[in-house]
């Protein structure tokens, strides 16, 4: 009788998971694909869709369509809840997926450092319904703004709070200065978008700590340009519907953004393994769980014990591909013992339009060429070709017309929200 291929299992289709897939194109095994969602998010753009430069559909691609090649590859959508490691079982939340090997890259989501009811008034950047969430709240802050013939009503929604000046953040905060000052200037006839004031609040003394102080200061001062007001060094106490309470005072605000801090997803307590600090799986050199060589965890949702790897794509794209090959040979019956290391590739964040800071080894770019180099790679890096045309052709229309393309408020009907 045949012997049944190994199964390797695989959740989620973020870029490690994917990349562990890819790696298994030539091997006698069944892969199997398991995430929530049906499609796979380019999360660097998504602050593009948040601030309706990019339709959804420009940074996101179903999973089906991505693997549809790889005849060794399925894809189940599923949430994961569990995992039982006697049985070698992977629960979720509508069936149990047996595996011989388990690959878990289930990502990180935001940190509201113990304050969850947070989330609510101030919400975070991961998926897509979040940047059609964050588009909508400040689209409508505007709209509101305009009807509003209270003063001091008009000034609250017309303020915008931003926690956390890492990449996200300072994308955010550029990108909603851009809105207020170019995009909409002429569009209202009551309010002066113009006056709007964007606030970026960080509880550390510098905009972006992982880059050189140099770069740092340049981000800072473009910001400023752009209108944006730096708090630094500022603690946020408290966020509620109506704002953001600080220590030492508070700024009413319609909109505030969350870009604070990320926690790994719940993968160490399925595992029943250790975590960090991030509740990242400590995995060992081989990426795999200890005492289960069957197990491994890649990306944001494993901390690789001795080495420090950062929560980039780049990263978790480096330990799938290890990952798979790693299984490949294991299922050919090569065993490879080198261990992961991983290779820094760069930093790199868009301020806004001409403004950008890359740093590739010894290569420091600001300003336009920054820029530019900035939006080569995020072109090059979308999967589908068709993206690539349209994102570069929106990016070169926008530019030259100062607008934003995608300028919708879009809502989700109520009986849709009770389906969910
Ligand atoms: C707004 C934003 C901007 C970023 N910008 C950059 C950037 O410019 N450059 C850069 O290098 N990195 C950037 N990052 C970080 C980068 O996106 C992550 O490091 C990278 O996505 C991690 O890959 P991953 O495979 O570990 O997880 P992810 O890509 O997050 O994928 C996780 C997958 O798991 C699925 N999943 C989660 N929980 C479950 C479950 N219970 N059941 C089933 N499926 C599940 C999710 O649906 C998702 O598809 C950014 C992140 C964000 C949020």
């Amino acid at each position: 009788m045949p012997q049944a291929r190994p199964r390797v299992v695989i959740a989620g289709a973020g870029f490690g998971g994917l990349e562990v897939a890819k790696a298994l194109r030539a091997a006698a095994a069944d892969v199997i694909v398991v995430d929530q969602q049906n499609h796979h998010c380019f999360q660097p753009l998504l602050y593009q869709v948040a601030t309706a430069a990019l339709s959804p559909a420009d940074v996101a691609w179903p999973i089906r369509r991505i693997l549809r090649k790889q005849k060794n590859a399925t894809v189940l959508m599923a949430q994961v809840r569990g995992i039982d490691m006697a049985q070698r079982l992977l629960h979720t939340d509508s069936i149990s997926v047996p595996y011989d090997y388990l690959v878990l890259a289930t990502g990180a989501t935001h940190s509201y450092f113990g304050h969850d009811e947070w989330a609510a008034v101030a919400p975070g950047l991961k998926r897509i319904e979040d940047a059609t969430r964050i588009r909508r709240r400040i689209l409508i802050a505007f709209e509101r703004a305009e009807i509003t013939s209270d003063e001091k009503e008009r000034q609250r929604l017309l303020t915008f709070a931003i926690v956390g000046a890492g990449a996200t953040g300072v994308e955010m905060a550029g990108a909603i200065a851009e809105i207020a000052r170019q995009t909409l200037a002429m569009d209202f006839r009551r309010i002066d978008p113009k006056a709007s004031r964007i606030v970026l609040i960080e509880a550390g003394p510098r905009v972006m700590p992982s880059l050189p102080k140099n770069l740092s200061d340049y981000v800072q001062t473009m910001l400023t340009q752009k209108g944006v007001e730096l708090l630094l060094s500022t603690r946020v106490t408290g966020c509620d519907a109506r704002g953001v309470d600080l220590e030492g005072g508070r700024i009413d605000a319609a909109t505030v953004i969350w870009a604070a801090g990320v926690v790994a997803s719940a993968a160490a307590r399925w595992l029943g393994a250790e975590a960090d600090r991030a509740g990242r799986v400590k995995v060992g050199p081989d990426l795999s769980l200890p005492g289960h060589p069957e197990i491994f965890a890649i990306g944001d949702t494993a901390a690789v014990v001795g080495q420090a790897v950062p929560g980039l794509a780049p990263a978790a794209k480096q330990m799938g591909r290890y990952v798979g090959q790693h299984i490949a040979a294991r299922i050919a019956g090569k065993d490879t013992v080198t261990p992961f290391r991983y290779r820094h590739q760069g930093d790199l964040a868009a301020i806004g339009r001409r403004a950008a800071v890359v740093k590739f080894g010894r290569l420091e770019l600001r300003g336009l060429l920054g820029w530019l180099f900035w939006s080569v790679v995020h072109i090059f890096f979308l999967i589908e070709i068709r993206d690539r045309f349209i994102v570069a052709f929106t990016w070169l229309w926008d530019y030259v017309t100062f607008q934003r393309g995608a300028r919708l408020i879009t809502r989700v009907p109520p009986q849709e929200n009770a389906m969910r």
